[in-house]
Parts: C-alpha cells; sequence; structure tokens
C-alpha cells in the first residue's frame, strides 16, 4: 500500500452512506487537504494475514479503469486491520452526491417522467464507461442503477464497485443479509454459463434503460427461477431455434412457453430508436447482443450533444 498514515489518521469518517456488496460507504473528509471522499472498508475474503497478490492486481485494474471519466476515480488505498485482527482495506473514492437508484426512486415519488434526453445523456456515459472497461479485458457483472453513482445537477453518470467481483469473491448474500438483486442479471448467467462475456454487461444496461424510461424494474424477480420466468414472459421462452446453445445450458429445465411480446409492451414510451437499441441490448444469444461500442454509434444517440460526454 502506498500510504504510510493508516485510514483513521488520514480521514475523518462523517457518517455512513451505503452500503455495498463488500462492506461499508462513509463519507469522509481528508485531514490534510479537507476535500471529502468516499471511504469503503472492504474486508478481504482470506483470513491470513496480508492482502492477496490477486487483490492488489485487481486494485491496479481499478486504479487503471478508474482514468475513464465514467469509472469512478480509485484516488487511493489504505490498509488497516480491524478488531478481530483481519485485514481490512479502505478503498478512497472521489465522491458522488447520489446514484442511480435513489435519482430513478425520487422520479417515482413525485410521479414525473424522466425526460427522454436524461435518459439518452445517461445511457449513453453508462455505455461508454462500459465501453472502456470492455475495450480493458474486464467484466463488471453486477451492473445496477445502486452501483451508478452520479451528479443531480451536471447528470455526470459514473460506474462504481468496478473490478471488485474479482478481488474479493461475491458473496451470496451481502453481509448485511439483504439478498443481492437477481434483476440485472443475463439469462446465460441465470441458466448456469461457464463462460461469460461482455455480454452479460449489456443485458444489464438493457434492463437499466427500460427502468429509466419507466421507472419500475423491467424484470423484478425474487428467485433464479422466478427472474427467468420473468424474462421468458415478454421476450418468449427461448429454444434452439432461437438461441442455439441453450438447453445444453446447465441449469436448463423444461419451462412453460411464451410467445415473444414486442418490448414496446413494458416500455410504452420509449421511441423507437430507443426500442430498437434496446432489443439488441435484450437479445437471447450473448453472442448477437449488441456490445457498448456498437450502442454507442446507434441512431438513438444520434441527436444526444456529446461534446462534454
Ligand atoms: P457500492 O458498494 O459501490 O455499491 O456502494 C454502495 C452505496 O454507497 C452506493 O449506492 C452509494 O450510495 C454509496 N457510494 C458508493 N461509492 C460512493 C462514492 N464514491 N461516493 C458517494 N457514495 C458512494
Amino acid at each position: 500500500m502506498e500510504s504510510t498514515k493508516t485510514a483513521m489518521e488520514a480521514f475523518e469518517k462523517l457518517e455512513k452512506v451505503g452500503e455495498g456488496t463488500y462492506g461499508k460507504v462513509y463519507r469522509a473528509r481528508e485531514r490534510a487537504t479537507g476535500r471529502i471522499i468516499a471511504l469503503k472498508k472492504t474486508k478481504l475474503h482470506e483470513d491470513d494475514e496480508g492482502v492477496p497478490p490477486t487483490t492488489l492486481r485487481e486494485i491496479s485494474i481499478l486504479r487503471m479503469l478508474s482514468r475513464d471519466p465514467h469509472v469512478v476515480k480509485l484516488l487511493d488505498v489504505k490498509q488497516g486491520v480491524n478488531k478481530d485482527g483481519k485485514t481490512v482495506l479502505y478503498l478512497v473514492f472521489e465522491y458522488m452526491e447520489t446514484d442511480l437508484k435513489k435519482f430513478i426512486r425520487s422520479f417515482r415519488q413525485t410521479g414525473e417522467n424522466i425526460q427522454p434526453n436524461v435518459v439518452k445523456c445517461l445511457m449513453y456515459q453508462l455505455c461508454k464507461g462500459v465501453a472502456f472497461c470492455h475495450a480493458h479485458g474486464v467484466l463488471h457483472r453486477d451492473l445496477k442503477p445502486h452501483n451508478l453513482l452520479m451528479d443531480k445537477n451536471t447528470l455526470i453518470l459514473k460506474i462504481a464497485d468496478l473490478g471488485l467481483a474479482r478481488a474479493f469473491t461475491l458473496p451470496i448474500k451481502k453481509y448485511t443479509h439483504e439478498i443481492l438483486t437477481l434483476w440485472y442479471r443475463a439469462p446465460e448467467v441465470l441458466l448456469g454459463a461457464t463462460h461469460y462475456s461482455t455480454a452479460v454487461d449489456m443485458w444489464s444496461v438493457g434492463c437499466i434503460f427500460a427502468e429509466l424510461v419507466t421507472k419500475t424494474a423491467l424484470f423484478a424477480g425474487d428467485s433464479e427461477l422466478q427472474q427467468l420466468l420473468h424474462i421468458f414472459r415478454l421476450l418468449g421462452t427461448p429454444n434452439e431455434e432461437m438461441w442455439p446453445g441453450v438447453s445444453k445450458l446447465k441449469d436448463w429445465h423444461e419451462y412453460p412457453q411464451w410467445k415473444p411480446k414486442p418490448v414496446s409492451t413494458c416500455v410504452p414510451n420509449l421511441d423507437e430508436d430507443g426500442l430498437n437499441l434496446l432489443s439488441q441490448m435484450l437479445e437471447y444469444e450473448p453472442s448477437k447482443r449488441i456490445s457498448a461500442k456498437k450502442a454507442m454509434e446507434h441512431p438513438y444517440f444520434d441527436d444526444l450533444d456529446k461534446t462534454h460526454l
């Protein structure tokens, strides 16, 4: 680790702002500069002393990715020891005022829609950040509104919780015992595919797109089976014709048969270009699903002013 001061000497914790998959997040002040930062306390899964080299590698990936303006910036990493003598890491990030989950909720509460150009601006930044990660060979694997941080005033969006999925083994449940959400999980993951690709993130991006438009989750399943059935009800139960190889996936079973419905039934107030892009994000066959880079070039984004994005 690069700093000699311990986290607690260097920062003053102000308040807990959230709980992520891997630990608590605090708003804190850097004592030396007065700067407000986010401090993410992360317990390591190994019980042994020190930080495993794989974790250090992941942190350097995280730092590299945070060069992108649409990935939350990792400013520093500090090591500490908790009461039980276990190694904890404090990841120091730039502070972001809100996240997309809270942003969507605030619109749901007022009954207002998120303006179409705001949806477009957020989606473009999301695709741009994801394209950058994919270009560097990194999958997020857990994209959801909760870990898309944003600034309400500038509408800047940044991806958080990146790469951690590999550094810190993905828990079945959060340590707060809240169940991990399945709502953004790609069908190939739900069906037990062993080799994931960048397409898993694009599925999540599609689900987030629909949610920005309607302010409700597109597929809100409470178990892996229910999650699949939600997907099948809209897009039709997949078969070998629609998705070659689907019935060979590890967790494939026989399912009730539904015919595909137009995506517009779930997202009625999205324009034609938007619906076309969304359908390509929700393509069953992972190799046919649109990439983040291709998505950025889609006509849906043609009328967006991209100069500051
Ligand atoms: P995460 O573990 O990244 O999913 O974070 C959990 C929650 O903590 C997020 O939904 C945010 O509310 C908050 N949070 C995480 N990172 C930051 C940050 N850099 N700035 C402000 N809040 C954050």
